[in-house]
């Protein structure tokens, strides 16, 4: 796809079309608030705000960026009817604990983060949607992975030709493309079609993961993320495919399950913040 021709990025197109004309939140330049984010959030917002803004820059070095499009939010433990959304404007490698921006279900932004930038809408119709709809959902990740959209346009859908794949082969969800997401009533469709699930393709459009914690519903779209690659190379390579037996998918996706075995992502996460910590620890700041 040629990216310099005259064809906006679907997000552009939502923006467009938003009551206001234009980004909402945006603030005049220069307009910030003067102590530091730190000082006036409580701790527990200022641990989710680092944990969320580790899996933003977790995203760059994973390779699950679309420029600045996209988003990852997290419900507030001690604000449960608010959400940590990025500055669009920013690309993931730029975000900061203090950058986030709280929103409400309202779109309204109820704290500014660092940053001039305004929210993205249809980022707010996806995420809330699904924090909405589903109380035991603390994170949201959606992206617009080329393999992801890959396999969200093949009718087949995810299909377990890998343990990856068998993790998800019959627990994921499937949204039908209704174009840009600039509708609200999308959301019910959107609450719908994911149901009890952690993760759902948009079809046409990306994926989606979550989970009741950041380092859940990351590990949870790495695995799917991972499951999609495999499945677009194995599909490319014009030879037969071998599928696992339907019993040996069933146990398989069980016992990749959370809980099943051990919490699910936590050990991981600890070795993900090592690892953003030894290259550049500023997205704590
Ligand atoms: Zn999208």
């Amino acid at each position: 796809m040629n990216e310099s021709n005259a064809v906006a990025h679907p997000h552009e197109h939502a923006e467009a079309s938003n009551n206001n004309g234009s980004v909402l939140g945006m603030a005049a330049e220069g307009e910030n608030v003067s102590r530091p984010i730190r000082e006036l959030v409580s701790e527990v917002e200022w641990e989710t705000r680092v944990n969320l803004a580790a899996a933003y820059r977790l995203m760059v070095k994973y390779g699950m960026t679309d420029m600045i499009y996209n988003h990852i939010t997290a419900r507030l433990p001690d604000r449960t009817d608010e959400f940590l959304i990025n500055a669009y404007g920013l690309h993931y490698s730029e975000i900061t604990a203090s950058n986030l921006h709280r929103v409400n279900h309202d779109g309204e932004i109820t704290m500014r983060g660092n940053s001039h930038y305004g929210i993205n809408y249809p980022g707010f119709i996806i995420h809330g949607a699904v924090h909405l709809a589903r109380p035991d959902v603390n994170c949201v990740i959606h992206t617009h992975t080329r393999a992801g959209i890959a396999v969200s346009a093949m009718s087949v859908g995810v299909l377990p030709l890998s343990l990856f794949g068998m993790r998800f082969a019959k627990n994921i969800g499937y949204h039908d493309c209704e174009g840009t997401v600039v509708k609200m009533d999308e959301r019910e469709t959107l609450a719908r079609d994911l149901g009890g699930h952690d993760v759902m393709m948009l079809r046409n459009h990306g994926l989606i993961a979550c989970g009741p914690t950041i380092a859940q519903a990351f590990n949870t779209h790495y695995m799917l993320e991972t499951a999609c690659k495999i499945q677009v190379d194995a599909m490319c390579s014009g030879t037969e495919l071998v599928m696992p037996p339907d019993e040996v998918v069933q146990e398989t996706a069980r016992l990749f399950q959370p809980g099943v075995r051990r919490a699910y992502g936590v050990m991981e996460w600890e070795a993900m913040l090592r690892l953003l910590d030894r290259e550049d620890p500023a997205y704590r700041e």
